[in-house]
């Protein structure tokens, strides 16, 4: 006598009434124990799981197959809540010397790979979008505040996100469901899979360095068969750190700094002084002002300085300087962008330092070392807002962390127009003017080319 039945085990498992579950295993254990009375063999019985219609192995018994089943589930609730598994799963009674019965491990293992988990979690959401799912709400809220101390630039700072964002609670595969480390790390733009950049047009080593915050050098070990003289478009470079955050953070704070005043050289001519002569008439002082900011960064970067108030400590005085007025043959180089060298060019705490610093207060004006078309005018990565200036033969300025900008790109401008104003944004520690030169696309030391 062949005795067959077919009883629903686990089609959904958690979502079912109790009392419904208890009815369907009852009424099958009924059913079970009447036919196993009756029938003579019993012994030889065994049940084959049956997922989607497709039987995936056989274990010795019911018991052995609910045990399995249970302990997936287990290990999928440590990630989520309310797990169940979306296929329908059935235990098939078959006879044993028919079937090739396997370990309940061994089950385990083929049932890990072939079973679908669906779980209840917590998405994070930002301006309607999904970017994340975490197990609940108690850890999307963690992975928010984990977020935002990321990027804290000082501990009285106020600090919000960018986006909208929204917790929905969703069901989603229990695969997908993030830990909270990896929901921070993920949502700050970090990742365990390699990353490629496709090369851009007129981009450098440095330019991508830059933007993406790492050094040229850990590039270039990341990509060891890579050769920056031989860059192509669209070629692809692995990328080492952080790419663009998916939430932004926004940092908001208050801070009174002492700023060095230094004004700008006065130049007069005076006829009586012989040709190529100069002489200086008041010695220049340097000044000192207390400014109270309101500093607002983005992912830790600052994108504005606004000034609250401003207090002169001590005035400044310009120096200046009398110069023969016959005309003097005009240098061939750049002009040097005023204010004294804060930070030389060449490395500079591990890290190459492409340009020089230069001391200038908040809101300076900034001129044009020379003519040319400007290439680049708006936010630049780690320059924040930036000009590049192009004056032919492979030859470009750029000034960096500017306040503001003046001048749009295509614009020509003339040497020592004002191009803007000095500022901190970007990778900036305080007001500064960052210049560059650029030769054939490899920064070089601006000293040597004024
Ligand atoms: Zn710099």
């Amino acid at each position: 006598m062949q005795v067959k039945e077919k009883i629903l085990l686990f089609k959904t498992w958690l979502d079912k009434q109790p009392s419904t579950y208890k009815r369907v295993i009852s009424g099958a254990l009924a059913v079970f124990l009447v036919l196993g009375l009756l029938s003579m063999v019993a012994a030889n019985r065994a049940c084959a799981i049956e997922v989607d219609g497709k039987v995936l192995a056989v274990v010795k018994d019911k018991t052995t197959a609910e045990a399995v089943i249970n302990s997936l589930i287990k290990k999928q609730q440590g990630k989520a809540a309310n797990v169940k598994i979306t296929q329908e799963v059935l235990c098939k009674t078959v006879k044993k010397d028919e079937a090739e019965v396997v370990s309940a491990e061994k089950c385990t293992e083929i049932l890990a790979k072939n079973l679908s988990f669906e779980a209840v979690a917590v998405g994070i959401k930002a301006n309607g979008g999904l970017k994340v799912a975490v197990k609940d709400r108690e850890a999307a809220n963690l992975v928010l505040a984990k977020l935002k101390q990321a990027y804290q630039i000082d501990p009285d700072n106020t600090l919000s996100f960018k986006q909208k964002i929204d917790l929905v609670d969703l069901p989603v595969k229990a695969d997908k469901i993030k830990a909270v480390e990896q929901a921070v790390k993920y949502l700050k733009g970090e990742s365990d899979k390699p990353r490629y950049y496709t090369v851009k047009e007129g981009d450098t080593l440095w330019d991508i360095a830059v933007r993406f915050d790492v050094t040229p050098e850990e590039l270039q070990a990341a990509n060891p068969d890579f050769v920056p003289e031989k860059m192509q478009i669209d070629q692809k470079i692995k990328m080492v750190g952080a790419l663009d955050p998916v939430i932004d953070v926004v940092a908001t704070t208050q801070k009174t700094i002492q700023e060095d005043v230094v004004l700008a050289q006065q130049v007069r001519k005076n006829p009586s002084l012989p040709y190529g002569q100069s002489k200086v008439i008041q010695q220049g002082e340097k000044g000192l002002k207390e400014v109270t900011y309101q500093i607002t960064a983005v992912n830790g970067m600052e994108t504005e300085r606004k000034v609250l108030k401003e207090k002169v400590l001590k005035e400044a005085k310009a120096q200046i300087v009398e110069r023969s007025s016959q005309t003097m043959v005009a240098s061939r180089g750049l002009s040097r962008p005023a204010g004294a060298i804060l930070s030389p060019f060449g490395m500079r705490s591990g890290r190459m330092h492409t340009g020089i610093d230069l001391a200038r207060g908040y809101g300076s004006p900034i001129q044009a070392a020379q003519s040319g078309k400007v290439i680049r005018a708006g936010w630049y990565g780690g320059y924040g807002n930036c000009v590049d200036i192009s004056h032919g033969n492979g030859l470009v300025t750029r000034y960096g962390h500017m306040s503001s900008i003046s001048v749009k790109v295509g614009q020509t401008v003339q040497k020592g127009s004002i191009i803007g104003k000095v500022g901190s944004t970007g990778r900036s520690t305080g007001p500064h003017l960052h210049f560059e030169v650029i030769v054939n696309g490899v920064p070089r030391n601006p000293l040597s080319y004024l």
